[in-house]
């Protein structure tokens, strides 16, 4: 009964909140772009860039494709930001399909070209086949964290899931191996995407149980195609909620409605996430601006220097 009477007030209280009054824009926020494949792709990729880097984020983050696919655009990427721009590139490396040797050569080439920071993660094997180390490579993230460090004093990022690694074990293996990887010497850690805000909160609280007290960015990916998101949610344990998907449907010739329905839902579970007290927020970008740049938009963020124009300087 006096959980109900709480509830009631609680709903009270919230609807008679403004919505989004309470967000004062005391966040943090960082970027994950992909690194583009055609001349298209590159231009679109630094539109993004630039339409969000206005928010002064604390890192942008660019992926390595599976199989080090992707190991000389990423390079590229992350070095033009590197050269470009104030704010501070991370790289993503993957331990899959390459040699201890091979891998400490790119991490030496990033350091050199002004690179501090690591988002190190052991990658999947392309095709989907069930990992397997390379005989002379870093078997999993642990050991690549402990790599990188000899290598030079990186700044290192690693990944963590709310709703569990797939290879993992259980729910209890899956935190101690962050554990061990930030024990390695990783700074702090990045969320898988998740849609249930109460998972990763519960997540977070289960790992500060477990004396993890490096900071845990939740990963927010903004939807706008469920469809598309199903594949990569069933690839990494992520649970596609069936109220979400009830809300795309009949949606898939509104591509506008799409993405006003997208950016509410990622809108709404960032302000969960607020209450909750999270302060710092990583968004899966997609090399797309918008909706990243509405919702942060909504949570109080605004640019933090407006970019000199040619006017202002002449
Ligand atoms: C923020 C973020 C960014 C990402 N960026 C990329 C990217 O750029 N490129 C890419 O290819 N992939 C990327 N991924 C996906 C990632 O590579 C996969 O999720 C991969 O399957 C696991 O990588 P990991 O670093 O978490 O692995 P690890 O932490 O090494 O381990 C993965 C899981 O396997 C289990 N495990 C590890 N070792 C053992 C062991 N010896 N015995 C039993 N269980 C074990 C662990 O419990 C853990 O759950 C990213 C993921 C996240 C969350």
């Amino acid at each position: 009964m006096t959980s109900t009477l709480n509830s009631l007030a609680e709903a009270r209280r919230a609807a008679a909140t403004p919505l989004f009054a309470d967000l004062a824009g005391d966040i943090g926020v960082s970027f994950e772009f992909f690194p583009p494949k055609t001349e298209k792709m590159e231009a679109q990729l630094w539109d993004t860039f630039h339409t969000l880097e206005p928010l002064a984020p604390s890192f942008v983050s660019v992926t390595y494709g599976a199989g080090g696919s992707t190991r000389e655009r990423t390079h590229a990427t992350v070095a033009r930001i590197a050269a470009t721009s104030p704010v501070a590139p991370a790289a993503h490396l993957t331990c899959v399909e390459a040699s201890r040797a091979e891998i400490d050569e790119v991490a030496a080439a990033y350091w050199a070209a002004g690179v501090r920071h690591i988002v190190a993660l052991r990658g999947d094997m392309p095709g989907g086949e069930p990992y397997r180390a390379h005989p002379d490579g870093y078997a999993n993230a642990i050991e690549l964290v402990a790599g990188l460090k000899a290598v030079a004093p990186f700044d290192i990022s690693v990944a963590a899931y709310p709703e569990v690694h797939p290879d993992a074990s259980c729910a209890e293996a899956d935190l101690d191996n962050l554990k061990r990887k930030l024990d390695a010497g990783a700074n702090r850690a990045i969320t898988q995407f998740f849609f249930s805000p109460d998972a990763f909160l519960r997540f977070r609280d289960a790992a500060a149980a477990a004396g993890i007290d490096a900071p845990i960015l939740p990963g927010i990916l903004p939807v706008s195609n469920v469809s598309q998101t199903r594949r990569m949610a069933d690839m990494c344990g992520t649970q596609i909620p069936a109220w979400m998907v009830s809300l795309f449907d009949g949606l898939d010739d509104h591509p506008a409605a799409r993405q006003l329905v997208a950016a509410t839902i990622a809108a709404e579970m960032c302000r969960r996430l607020y209450a909750g007290g999270v302060r710092d927020f990583h968004f899966y970008t997609l090399n797309r601006a918008e909706l990243s740049y509405a919702i942060c938009h909504l949570l109080g963020l605004r640019p933090k220097a407006a970019p000199a124009t040619e006017e202002a300087a002449a």
